[in-house]
């Protein structure tokens, strides 16, 4: 992409109404723009990071044998009145009436919707596991809507359900997620911590949250600093194989870490010693949730068994927001100079600076660069323009991408080039070639 062509409306200073440094910078580098409160317009910069994410979701719940669907974002009361959460759900929810004064929604979660899909299609438990999900944008009427798309009232969401015969067979697959989500966020370069979370009037152990450490995060975290060493993607791990999902789920659950909602201060003292607690802030960025029969007992989502009786399935429900994500990252992941994006989410490889636009030699080993860097399938957004050089340092520096390669006419004379690794600031002068063969 040449960035003369490119629709990238940075700001120079910061916007006032944004208060925390994900949001100043997802404005800044024109990566999103806020339509009314709590709901976004995403510009090209911004929407490729967002895809970026996705596909990292996407591959990992496939890989783990989740099933893709759409379910719509907007949805008829009928079902919600069903299982009782029409009027439990309360003013979060935005409430619809279409031209012949049906009641509708725009769905804040998919548990109802889900169920009833699978009530009608599946009836022995020769069907069973069935584990589904979407990834669709989500509305939910926040109180408070701030920190840009962190807590927006549409937000982009993945949400999953798994459906089986029994508790021990839901519990296997409420920990294939758990692995999975410790797989998806690691390969966006995060560190979730799973978390104890509240089950609620379900009980049982079987809630986590995935949260951040992040100073701007809203929940108050308490945890073992073990959490900051772990490496998960060096190991496959193969999810046919109970025992293997078991002993990493064993592994992160037998440490400490729980949100103060389920935070006892005794209990954390004797399980970690002092040197090791950490207590601080997080963003929950995903969440997962074992509920029993809570949706198939009212919508009589029931199979047959071997022996020929009908029992009701037991589901779990898996979200993570996609679009919180965005922010979260961000907040995880920036300098003094703007966004250090992690190279599998980054909107584009490589930032090409052309640093004398006009000048025949250094267009044309540009473009050369440029050319060469796209036939290897490298994105690359290409500043041709004719700005000073200092402002597209700043430029490219503030938009983040991880590698940052510099042509001018006083290099290209000496036969080198400059390559800066964004996240260290590290330079090197090298032949373009050598450029070329490390970036490709
Ligand atoms: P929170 O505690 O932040 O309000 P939640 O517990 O209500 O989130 P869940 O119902 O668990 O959210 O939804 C799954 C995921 O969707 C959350 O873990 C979060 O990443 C994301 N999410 C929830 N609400 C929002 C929102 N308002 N804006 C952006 N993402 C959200
Ligand atoms: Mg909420
Ligand atoms: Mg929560
Ligand atoms: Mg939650």
């Amino acid at each position: 992409m040449r960035r003369s062509r490119f629709f990238l409306p940075t700001l120079r200073d910061n916007p006032k109404e944004a208060e925390i440094v994900s949001h100043r910078l997802m404005l800044r580098a024109g990566m999103v723009r806020q339509a009314s409160a709590g709901i976004y317009s995403w510009l090209p910069m911004g929407f490729r990071v967002l895809k970026n994410i996705e596909r990292i979701v996407r591959e990992e719940q496939d890989r783990a044998g989740n099933q893709e669907v759409l379910m719509p974002t907007i949805q008829s009361a009928e079902l919600w009145q069903q299982s009782g959460r029409y009027n439990a759900y309360g003013p979060e929810m935005l409430r619809i009436r279409d031209r012949h004064d049906r009641e509708m929604l725009y769905g804040p979660t998919n548990e109802e919707l889900i169920t009833d899909i699978f009530r009608n299609g599946v009836k022995s438990y020769r069907d069973l596991p069935q584990k589904l999900y979407h990834i669709q944008w989500k509305f939910r009427d926040e109180v408070r809507p701030r920190f840009g798309v962190m807590r927006g009232r549409e937000f982009l969401m993945k949400d999953a359900y798994s459906f089986d015969l029994d508790y021990e067979s839901a519990r296997r697959a409420y920990q294939v997620q758990f692995v999975t989500y410790l797989r998806t966020f690691a390969r966006m370069g995060l560190r979730a911590i799973p978390m104890e979370a509240d089950t609620g009037p379900i009980g049982g152990d079987l809630s986590h949250e995935f949260i951040i450490l992040a100073e701007t995060g809203e929940s108050e975290v308490f945890c073992d600093r073990e959490f900051l060493d772990y490496d998960l993607l060096g190991r496959e791990i193969d999810y046919e194989d109970p025992a293997a999902v078991g002993e990493v789920v064993d592994y992160f659950t037998k440490l400490y870490a729980r949100t103060d909602e389920k935070h006892e201060q005794a209990v954390f003292e004797t399980a970690v010693p002092e040197a090791r607690r950490y207590q601080g802030r997080g963003i929950e960025v995903g969440h997962i949730f074992y509920f029993g029969t809570k949706y198939s007992k009212p919508f009589g989502a029931r199979v047959a068994t071997p022996d020929g009786q009908e029992v009701e399935v037991h589901s779990g429900s898996y979200g993570i927001g996609v679009s919180r994500l965005v922010g979260a990252i961000i907040e995880a992941s920036h300098d003094e100079s703007g966004i250090v994006w992690p190279e599998a989410v980054a909107p584009f490889k490589v930032g090409l600076i052309n640093l004398k636009a006009g000048d025949a030699d250094c267009d044309k080993a540009c473009e050369g660069a440029y050319g060469a860097l796209q036939g290897a399938g490298v994105e690359t957004l290409y500043d041709e323009t004719e700005e000073r050089p200092g402002a597209k340092f700043a430029e490219m520096d503030l938009i983040g991408l991880p590698w940052q390669l510099i042509l001018g006419p006083r290099g290209l004379k000496n036969g080198v080039v400059e390559l800066k690794r964004r996240a260290t600031g590290e330079r090197e002068e090298i032949s373009l070639e050598s450029a070329l063969a490390r970036l490709t």
